[in-house]
C-alpha cells in the first residue's frame, strides 16, 4: 500500500470518534493491507514504529521537527513554530507549508515510510541529532501534503487518533472473516505478547491456527492477570471453593522478570520496559536465578535493610525515577516478592493450575533473604483464617491479602475471581478504592490558582464500548505538592479538544489525554444525572466525597483503571452491606 492511501485513512479516522465508524474504516484499511505490511500499519495507526512496550521512540522535540520542516519546505524554524502555535498542531502547520510549496511527493510505500521513521528511532551516538534531522527532512520532502501532515505528528507523539486496542482487534477480525467472531482468540494472542503488530502479522501469515498457537515469548511482556474484589471474606470463600491460597498483598509496583540465559528484561504492570531503571533487580535476576529461561511475576517494594521493615508506597515509588538509578538503588533497596511463574525453560506454563505453577516457583526460588524472594503463601479453608492473616498482614504495614483459586490457569490480561483482593481502607473495612483516569482539569480559584489546578474531572473505563466515562469531580485530598504534580502532569497531556474516546456531559476548563491513573477513595457510589459512567436513561454513577489516595504513576494504563462493570458491582455490594 502507498503511504498516501494510508494518510487518506488517517483523515477519515480523525474525522470520527464513534467506535463503530472507527471499526468500519479500520477494517476497510486492513482489508487492503497485505501480510508484509499489516504489522507496520498497526504500529503506525497508533503513531508508533514499534510495539508500546519497546522503548523505541523517535525522540525528537517540537523544535527539531520544526527545523526539519523548515529544511524540507524552504522556511525558517521561527516561521514553523509561529504557525504551529497559531494552529495548535504540528501536522496542521506542516500541511500548510507543504500546500504552499505545492509539493506532490514521490508516492512512497507504507513500508518505506515506516522503515525511514524507524531508522530515525535507531539513530544514536555522536552527530545523531543532525542525522535524525536530515532523515526526517528528506522523508517529509518525499511525501504529499496530507502524508506530511500525519508524519509530522509522529516524532513528537501527537498523532492521536484515539484508537484503542480492542477496536484494532475487532477490525482485524472483520477484515478477514467479515465479523467479530475471531476477536477473542486475537485478544488472547495479544494478551500473551502485548504486540498488536506481531499479532496482526501472524494472523495474516498463518491464519486462525497460527494465532491459536501463539505462546508466551521471553522479551515480550504479558498483559497481567487482574484481581476481583468482594465485600466479605465469606463471599470470597464461596467463590474460591473448599481450599484456596492466600498471599500478602504488597503495596509496591508489579514487575515481570524475563530471563533468557544472561539476558534480563523487566516490565512494569503497564508493560513499559524498565530494565534500565532497576539495575539491582537485573543483577539479582542474573545472580540469584539459575534456570535457562523464565518469566516471573512479583511485586517490588522498598525496605529498610537495618530494621527489615517495608516502606510505604510513597517511598517505593521514588525508585520509579529514571535518573541517578544506581544512587537510588543504594539509598532505597528493593526486594521483589514473586508470586507467579508463567514460563520455565522454554515452556509456557500459564495453562497449568496455580498450585502447580507455585510448586515450580518454589523449586527455582528456594534461598532465603535474597533480593528475589517468594511471597509467603498459606493454604486455607475458612473465612476466619482469611481475617486472621489479613490482620497480620495489615499490622506489618502491608496492603491486605490476595486470595487465589488453586486450580486456575493464569489469565493474561483478564480480571476474574481466580484472584480476589482484600485491601485495607481508611475505615478499616474490607472495601476498596477506585482507580480513576484523569480526563480534564478545572482551573483553580483563590489559593489554588497558584497551582493552576482547582479540580479534576475523573472517569473510569467502559470496557464494552472502549471509552472513558466520567464518574467524579475531585477537589479535595490533594496536598499542595500534589496539586503541583497534577498541574505538571496535566499540562504535559493537555489537548485542545475532547479526546476521541471520552464520553462526558461536563466540560472542564481543559481536556487531557486519558493516561494518568489516580487512586480515589470515596464514601459511597451514588447515582447521578451528571456523570456518564454506566449511564442508563440519563442516569450514571458517581463517587460521593472523593479524595485522592495516590497517583498510580506508570503502574497502570488508562485501560487498566476500574471498569464500569466493576463500579456496578461495587454499587450493588455496598447496597447489600447496608442491608445486612
Ligand atoms: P490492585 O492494583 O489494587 O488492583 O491490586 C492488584 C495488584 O496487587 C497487582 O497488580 C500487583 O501489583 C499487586 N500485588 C501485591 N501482592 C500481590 C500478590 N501476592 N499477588 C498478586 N498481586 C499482588
Amino acid at each position: 500500500m502507498k503511504f498516501k492511501e494510508l494518510a487518506e485513512y488517517y483523515e477519515r479516522l480523525e474525522g470520527t470518534s464513534k467506535r463503530l465508524e472507527l471499526i468500519d474504516i479500520l477494517s476497510k484499511l486492513f482489508k487492503e493491507s497485505d501480510a508484509g505490511e499489516i504489522g507496520r500499519i498497526c504500529y503506525l495507526i497508533q503513531g508508533r514504529v514499534a510495539p508500546f512496550y519497546e522503548p523505541t521512540e523517535i525522540g525528537m522535540s517540537e523544535n527539531l521537527v520544526a527545523i526539519a520542516l523548515a529544511r524540507a519546505f524552504d522556511s525558517t524554524k521561527e516561521e514553523v513554530i509561529r504557525s504551529y502555535r497559531h494552529l495548535g498542531n504540528m501536522g496542521l502547520a506542516a500541511l500548510d507549508l507543504a500546500n504552499k510549496k505545492k509539493i506532490r511527493g514521490e508516492n512512497l510505500s507504507v513500508s518505506e515510510v515506516f522503515d525511514r521513521l524507524h531508522s530515525i528511532a535507531e539513530t544514536s551516538g555522536e552527530g545523531s541529532v543532525d542525522r535524525k534531522l536530515t532523515t526526517l527532512a528528506d522523508l517529509l520532502n518525499d511525501l504529499d501534503p496530507v502524508s506530511v501532515k500525519h508524519v509530522a505528528n509522529i516524532p513528537i507523539g501527537t498523532l492521536r487518533l484515539g484508537i484503542g486496542d480492542p477496536t484494532v482487534l475487532d477490525a482485524l477480525s472483520i477484515a478477514k472473516i467479515g465479523d467479530k467472531s475471531l476477536r477473542p482468540i486475537l485478544e488472547d494472542a495479544y494478551n500473551k505478547t502485548s504486540d498488536l503488530g506481531f499479532t496482526a502479522e501472524t494472523f495474516y501469515k498463518k491464519g486462525e491456527r497460527g494465532i491459536r498457537e501463539i505462546k508466551l515469548i521471553v522479551g515480550k511482556p504479558i498483559r497481567p492477570a487482574l484481581a476481583e474484589r468482594l465485600p466479605s471474606a465469606e463471599e470470597a470463600v464461596k467463590r474460591l471453593g473448599d481450599k484456596f491460597a492466600a498471599e500478602p498483598k504488597f503495596d509496591g509496583f508489579r514487575v515481570q522478570i524475563h530471563k533468557n540465559g544472561d539476558e534480563v528484561h523487566l516490565f512494569s504492570r503497564n508493560l513499559e520496559d524498565m530494565t534500565h531503571a532497576f539495575p539491582d533487580i537485573v543483577r539479582a535476576a542474573k545472580e540469584e536465578l539459575n534456570m535457562e529461561s523464565a518469566i516471573i511475576e512479583g511485586e517490588a517494594i522498598a525496605y529498610n535493610p537495618v530494621t527489615s521493615e517495608f516502606l510505604p508506597f510513597q517511598e517505593t515509588s521514588k525508585r520509579r525515577r529514571k535518573h541517578e538509578v544506581e544512587e537510588m538503588a543504594k539509598k532505597l533497596p528493593l526486594v521483589v516478592f514473586v508470586f507467579d511463574l508463567l514460563y520455565l525453560n522454554g515452556k509456557d506454563i500459564t495453562e497449568l493450575p496455580y498450585l502447580k505453577r507455585r510448586k515450580h516457583l518454589e523449586k527455582i526460588i528456594h534461598r532465603e533473604n535474597l533480593i528475589i524472594r517468594k511471597a509467603e503463601e498459606r493454604i486455607m479453608t475458612s473465612s476466619k483464617e482469611i481475617l486472621e492473616f489479613f490482620n497480620e498482614a495489615v499490622s506489618e504495614g502491608l496492603e491486605g491479602l490476595m486470595l487465589k483459586k488453586l486450580d486456575s490457569a493464569y489469565k493474561a490480561g483478564g480480571r476474574g475471581f481466580h484472584w480476589i483482593k482484600f485491601k485495607r481502607s481508611q475505615s478499616g473495612e474490607l472495601t476498596d478504592t477506585v482507580d480513576c483516569v484523569l480526563l480534564g482539569v478545572f482551573r483553580g480559584r483563590g489559593k489554588r490558582t497558584e497551582f493552576g489546578v482547582g479540580g479534576l474531572l475523573v472517569g473510569v473505563y467502559d470496557e464494552k464500548k472502549d471509552e472513558f466515562v466520567t464518574i467524579s469531580r475531585v477537589g479535595t485530598g490533594l496536598t499542595d505538592e500534589e496539586f503541583r504534580t497534577v498541574n505538571k502532569l496535566a499540562e504535559k497531556s493537555r489537548v485542545s479538544h475532547k479526546p476521541a474516546r471520552v464520553n462526558s456531559k461536563i466540560e472542564p476548563t481543559f481536556w487531557v489525554e486519558p493516561k494518568e491513573v489516580l487512586e480515589i477513595y470515596a464514601d459511597e457510589i451514588t447515582k447521578s444525572p451528571i456523570h456518564t459512567a454506566g449511564e442508563e436513561n440519563g442516569i450514571g454513577y458517581a463517587l460521593r466525597f472523593p479524595r485522592l489516595v495516590k497517583f498510580r504513576g506508570a503502574d497502570k494504563r488508562a485501560e487498566d483503571a476500574t471498569t464500569v462493570s466493576e463500579i456496578k458491582k461495587l454499587y450493588k455490594q455496598q447496597y447489600k452491606k447496608k442491608n445486612s
